[in-house]
């Protein structure tokens, strides 16, 4: 069945001396038992990518290496923006395509989002595409409607066949970084929602795709958001930061 995938999102945090001290101590807390039933990503800032690959090269780390956002062109005139081709070069496997930040913060529109998806997979790696309504749509009962319509968007053009190898992150807004975070079967309610909406939109992808769950997830709650049928991972931010509270999180199936 699909093998989950625990990821951390490190945002603008951890320099690379930090990145090479965390992901050391974070591979010292993991074993191969860990690897063999989780996959895992660490989603670090740009300055630390190069730095990780040579550590995860050397010391043979199964950990995947990661990036928060891509532009979709392969060079040019963006200043300040970094291209698939140059993540691929990194050896960078998981990318995540439109987190919540990226929307609000930065603007990016679902036809953004879809160029990057796209361009991702044209580099051979695995997109993590991001989707999640705000408190006040979630309010006014509409949280599946903007997952489904964020999802059709996002993944326009993108054959069934890479939907299937792809991973889709719920991530309420309102949970991110909040210390709120969705209960297992609300969690479970929408991540359903989001397999019927494949399977709605390509027939042959929805039992393959992996959904992971995001927004204030710690190693107290990961059980049992893990027990739930269509949760097949986590999107960690804050407490992936903290080697202790990650390998936890990674650690999920102990702790129940
Ligand atoms: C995130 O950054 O994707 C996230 C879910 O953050 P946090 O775990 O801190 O809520």
């Amino acid at each position: 069945m699909r093998k989950p995938l625990i990821s951390g999102n490190w945002k603008m945090h951890h320099n690379h001396f930090e990145a090479i001290q965390t992901i050391q101590r974070l591979a010292y807390a993991l074993s191969s038992s860990d690897y063999e039933s989780v996959d895992v990503s660490v989603h670090a800032p740009f300055t630390d990518l190069r730095s990780l690959q040579t550590v995860i090269e050397v010391d043979q780390i199964p950990i995947n290496l990661g990036a928060q956002h891509s532009h979709w062109e392969e060079k040019g005139a963006f200043t300040g923006e970094v291209s698939p081709e140059m993540l691929a070069k990194l050896n960078v496997s998981f990318v995540i395509v439109g987190h919540s930040e990226r929307r609000h913060i930065f603007g990016e529109s679902d036809e953004d989002v879809n160029k990057k998806v796209r361009a991702v997979i044209a580099k051979e790696m695995t997109p993590i595409l991001c989707v999640g309504e705000t408190s006040e749509e979630r309010e006014s009962g509409r949280t599946l409607e903007i997952v489904e319509r964020q999802l059709k968007e996002g993944l326009k053009e993108v054959k069934a066949s890479e939907v299937a190898s792809m991973v889709i992150a719920y991530e309420p807004v309102w949970a991110i970084g909040t210390g709120k975070n969705a209960t297992p079967e609300d969690a479970q309610e929408v991540c359903k929602g989001i397999r019927i909406k494949v399977a709605d939109l390509y027939k042959t992808a929805s039992d393959d795709v992996r959904i992971q769950y995001g927004g204030s997830v710690k190693g107290v709650n990961a059980p049992d958001l893990m027990k739930q049928a269509d949760i097949d991972g986590l999107l960690v931010g804050g407490a992936s930061l903290d080697p202790d509270e990650f390998s936890r999180i990674i650690k999920y199936r102990l702790l129940d």
